[in-house]
């Protein structure tokens, strides 16, 4: 199984039991998409669909919010600051009051305060083209996943053939609740991730984790433990033998065992876990 089609496969997989329900989801009227993608730039998903239910309420359609005052967008926008959004927003409801979102597609772009984001998220969402969605959650599970510095040039290379056979609205949903509830930008939750060794970042901090374990004192330590749980009355000078390492530095990790109550010694000879 190629590496895009396990990523595709669990990542499907994960969202049946982990897939945030909100009343856009259900949607693929352009409108509500724009709607919602603009309110929730920067700001917290639960906290975004509380100001789209407002807002779809009192403008259904971009023809009710180009009739709407400046005044009056501004007051409803109160408290999700960046009101510029807000202005870019009115802006294009009144150009979508004249030109549907058919007679502009594919080019959203030309709206004011649509960039390449939100141009895709309409695309996907509303038109089901096999593009996926770059938001920062998005860009950050595929450079970790698939180990490339440029996930932007990796997703525009590959998303036909990862969107192959599937809803690409789907795919972009699950990718951005995984990003913003698995693999998270400062704590990724890798002991309980759906990838282990798939993912090119487990892989490095598990090897980085391997070196920093390796010949180090918590290393030796647990080898000396595990000789002594299978033996009595070791003799120190066979312990060299077995943990190969410097005699002073055998000796300083012993005294430290010793002193914390883990090992006897007895007549500086003789070693056994203490009783
Ligand atoms: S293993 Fe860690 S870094 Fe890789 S996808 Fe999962 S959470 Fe992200």
């Amino acid at each position: 199984m190629s590496k895009q089609h396990i990523f595709k496969k669990k990542l499907l997989s994960w969202s049946i039991k982990n897939t945030r329900e909100y009343s856009w989801r259900n949607s693929e009227d352009p409108w509500k998409i724009l709607l919602l993608e603009v309110i929730s730039q920067q700001t917290q998903l639960d906290r975004a669909n509380k100001y789209y239910q407002k807002f779809i309420r009192k403008f259904p359609s971009p023809n009710e919010m180009s009739k709407a005052t400046k005044k009056e967008i501004l007051g409803m926008w109160s408290g999700l600051g960046y009101n510029s959004r807000a202005i870019r927003l009115h802006e294009a409801s009144k150009i979508l009051s004249k030109n549907s979102f058919d007679s502009i597609y594919p080019e959203f772009d030309i709206l004011p305060g649509v960039g390449e984001y939100t141009k895709n998220a309409i695309l996907s969402f509303a038109y089901n083209d096999k593009v996926i969605t770059q938001d920062t959650n998005v860009l950050r599970v595929f450079s970790r996943f698939f180990g490339t510095k440029d996930p932007k040039k990796f997703i525009i290379e590959n998303q036909k053939n990862i969107l192959k056979n599937i809803k690409s609205r789907k795919f972009n949903e699950v990718l951005m609740d995984f990003g913003s509830e698995i693999c998270t930008s400062k704590s990724p939750s890798c002991n309980i991730c759906i990838f282990d060794n798939e993912c090119k970042k487990f892989i490095q901090v598990k090897k980085s984790t391997q070196t920093t374990f390796k010949g180090s004192d918590r290393e030796i330590r647990g080898k000396i433990i595990k000789h002594l749980i299978v033996n009595k009355n070791v003799d120190i000078s066979s312990l060299n033998m077995i943990i190969e390492t410097e005699e002073n530095r055998l000796e300083h990790i012993l005294e430290k065992l010793e002193s914390e109550g883990m090992v006897t010694i007895k007549n500086k000879k003789l070693i056994e876990i203490s009783s």
